[in-house]
């Protein structure tokens, strides 16, 4: 499973647009998409997903955040996957991305950043199992 990684288009990114973009900007770094979907979260679905980080100050709002509309799903693949697409999002706060990652161009907060990528190879997988079945996957 390291050449596979799990992102989702947050609601802010698709609210203004920038599914296209961000999308574009993954293909052209290299990466193939598996899996896709359209999909928006209950706050239950996204408490779930974000339960590792049920007690930080900002958990509500991050549930709250990430149930508010619709995102964009998908599994990722690229040797290196996991670790070569947290560059090319970058930073959390998007006042510290680098030039040239998806965060820097369409994040608009720390918390409504854009986009998401898992942190290790185990949560790619979970993550993806989250979202996606076996057929769902190419
Ligand atoms: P990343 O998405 O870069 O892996 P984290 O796993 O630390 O970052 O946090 C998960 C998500 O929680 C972030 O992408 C962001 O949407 C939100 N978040 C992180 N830090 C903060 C914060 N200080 N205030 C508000 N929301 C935050
Ligand atoms: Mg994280």
């Amino acid at each position: 499973m390291s050449n596979q990684t799990l992102t989702m288009i947050k609601p802010d990114a698709m609210k203004k647009g920038y599914s296209g973009g961000i999308l574009d900007m993954i293909t052209k770094g290299g990466f193939r998409i598996v899996a896709l979907k359209q999909t928006k979260l209950t706050p239950e679905k996204a408490g779930e997903f974000y339960e590792v980080h049920k007690e930080r100050p900002f958990y509500g709002e991050l549930i709250e955040y990430m149930s508010s509309g619709p995102i964009i799903a998908a599994i990722l693949e690229k040797e290196n996957a996991v670790t070569d697409f947290r560059k090319l999002i970058g930073a959390t706060n998007p006042a510290n991305a680098e030039e040239g990652t998806i965060r820097k161009q369409y994040a608009t907060s720390v918390a409504e950043n854009a986009v998401h990528g898992s942190d290790s190879d185990d949560n790619a997988k979970i993550e993806s199992d989250f979202f996606f079945s076996a057929l769902e996957r190419f």
